[in-house]
């Protein structure tokens, strides 16, 4: 279910604008608006969960198959050498856009620090 009010459901929808890097049944990537990294990817499940806190087995498969795209659209950005894949999930977190997403951050030797 699409939630009007979501920028992210907006852009899974065409909306809004992105830049698109991987779309299939489950879930769509595109480019950060704000690149924290040579390569910043999100991936997003079509379907309107909220954060982390929302995923039950309901819904989880939307989890399973973003993991399953995260290889793919990796491989396809040349980050064999490696990347990190992130969710921040309520506001101790700073999630910011309350549709769930995953970060793909790559392209560089990342901080040894996560927070
Ligand atoms: P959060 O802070 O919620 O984990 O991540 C939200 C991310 O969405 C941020 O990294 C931010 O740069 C990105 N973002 C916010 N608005 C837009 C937008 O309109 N387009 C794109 N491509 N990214 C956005
Ligand atoms: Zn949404």
């Amino acid at each position: 279910m699409e939630n009007n009010d979501c920028l992210f459901c907006k852009i899974i929808k065409g909306d809004i604008p992105s830049q698109k890097v991987y779309e299939n049944e489950f879930c769509y990537a595109f480019r950060d608006i704000n690149p924290q990294a040579p390569v910043h990817i999100l991936v997003v499940p079509k379907d309107h969960i909220e954060s982390s806190w929302k995923i039950d087995f309901s819904n989880s498969y939307y989890v399973a198959k973003i993991f399953e795209a995260i290889p793919a659209i990796a491989k396809r950005e040349g980050l064999e050498n490696g990347y990190r894949v992130v969710t921040n999930c309520g506001d101790d977190a700073c999630q910011t856009v309350k549709h769930l997403h995953f970060h793909i951050l790559g392209g560089e030797k990342l901080s040894e620090k996560m927070s």
